[in-house]
């Protein structure tokens, strides 16, 4: 885990040639984009949908399916509005926003070091300011035929409290005790004053919440494990050690005991891809009260009635596919003087795991046999369009693993050349070892 200083950090290429390549392959593009895009809203193309659903079923694989004590969940987005009251999102969920009287432009009044010059002032070029108020990120909508009060309803703003509305229903289900948790992978919401970064701050993006439900006696115990499991997540990613640190926040809510960020060294500086919390009996508490259920449980041995304390992690998915993205991203000086632009995924999230490339069109039928024994397992390409480089270098900068080439010799010989992405080595392989050789590699890696 780095201690790296707060300093902006060196990335050798700029986040524009990033995003250009996502919108260029198809991997992430801005929303709506015909009409002139909407803004902090992005979509998901067809090798981008592989990339954020490989993150998430990675995710649920570590939070749910390998381990006992947790279950999952996929809750509605919008929820009886009450909800929101008892979370204290309607009241309190806001930033504080200031307005430039002369340019026009809206800004968050904790990141004013970004706003930039004013475009409506060129003598002095600050701008002019508003005092800050509190604006809230609720998305509102109405549900019903009618659109008076009584209808409001929200968009999530996270995807946990549903968690916190169904804990009981849950427990009794699944026939789980304390400890344990709820997980969901699911659409958030927010009215973000200022999106920017790319997918980094969106108005519609994807959270991984898991709330761990434990004993009030055991609050630091399950804190220290998610923090440790996290980490290790996205260690496990390829995330570069240098660029991830925990980041202990100072000052905490008042029902919280702890709170810690785990951070990523985008290059536009450290940023909170996790958020670790100890949020005490808050939320339970709150929507007992709210809704008049009584939330506490009744431990069958001791028979002590309390409500559980919970342990909340939360990871933003478009975050953390950013995260593999920049962590990955190179444009490498090639001895011959040409560059080749390279993403280093880790095998487990790449869209493509293999792609096959006849060396001839002539060779088209054999290369897609292959390619079609592939695909029962995993999600291949068949590209048999220009020379042997040029694809191979479109599938490195979709961080394409590993790449087959059928040739001439195949037909006699019964091999075919796999080529690594980052190395760029190549091996002789017997057609019907491919399959094993993949997955020896494919499957370790995830
Ligand atoms: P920030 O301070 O950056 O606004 P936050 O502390 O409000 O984030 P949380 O409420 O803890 O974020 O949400 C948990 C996770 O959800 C964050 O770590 C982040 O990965 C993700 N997330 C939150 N807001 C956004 C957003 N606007 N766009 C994309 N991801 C987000």
């Amino acid at each position: 885990m780095s201690e790296a200083p707060d300093a902006k950090p060196s990335y050798p290429w700029r986040m524009e040639d990033l995003v250009s390549l996502c919108a260029r392959r198809g991997l992430i593009f801005p929303s709506s984009e015909i009409y002139g895009g909407i803004n902090g809203f992005w979509d998901y193309g067809p090798l981008g949908v592989e990339l954020k659903n490989n993150l998430k079923a990675l995710w649920w694989q570590r939070v749910v399916r390998e381990r006992d004590d947790v279950e999952g969940l996929d809750s509605s987005i919008i929820c009886h509005p009450r909800t929101w009251e008892a979370s204290g999102h309607v009241e309190h969920f806001s930033d504080p926003m200031v307005d430039c009287r002369a340019c026009k432009k809206r800004f968050r009044a904790d990141q004013l070091d970004d706003a930039g010059k004013c475009s409506a002032r060129e003598g002095s070029s600050q701008h002019d300011f508003t005092p800050a108020r509190n604006f809230n990120l609720m998305l509102k909508t109405f549900v019903g035929a009618s659109e008076d009060a009584a209808a409001v309803a929200w968009l999530r703003a996270e995807t946990c409290q549903a968690i916190f509305n169904d804990f009981k229903r849950v427990k009794d289900a699944s026939r789980q005790k304390i400890p344990f948790g709820i997980a969901q992978i699911g659409k958030a919401f927010r009215n973000e004053i200022n999106p920017r970064n790319f997918t980094f701050r969106s108005r519609e993006f994807e959270q991984a919440e898991l709330e761990f439900f434990i004993h009030p006696s055991e609050r630091e115990k399950w804190f220290a494990h998610w923090m440790d499991e996290r980490v290790r997540f996205h260690r496990d990613l390829g995330l570069q050690p240098d660029r991830l640190r925990v980041k202990h926040h100072d000052t905490l809510a008042h029902y919280a005991k702890a709170g810690a960020d785990i951070e990523f060294l985008f290059p536009f500086g450290w940023q909170e891809i996790e958020g670790i919390h100890d949020r005490g009996d808050w939320d339970l508490s709150r929507h007992s009260e709210f809704s008049g259920k009584d939330l506490a449980i009744t431990d069958e041995e001791t028979k002590e009635h309390y409500l559980p304390m919970v342990i909340e992690t939360s990871v933003g998915v478009d975050r953390t596919c950013l995260a593999v993205l920049c962590n990955g991203y190179e444009e490498q000086k090639l001895d011959d003087g040409e560059t080749r632009t390279v993403l280093h995924l880790h095998p487990a999230v790449a869209p493509i795991k293999v792609a096959v490339l006849p060396l001839s069109k002539k060779l088209a039928e054999p290369a897609q046999k292959l390619e079609r024994s592939l695909r029962r397992r995993w999600n291949t390409f068949y590209d048999e369009a220009g020379n042997i480089g040029r694809r191979y270098r479109r599938q490195d900068e979709v961080g394409t693993p590993f790449c087959v080439t059928y040739d001439f010799e195949s037909e006699t010989d019964g091999q075919v050349t796999v080529r690594e992405r980052d190395a760029m080595t190549q091996v002789r392989l017997p057609i019907d070892g491919v399959r094993r050789w993949l997955e020896e590699r494919l499957e370790v890696a995830a």
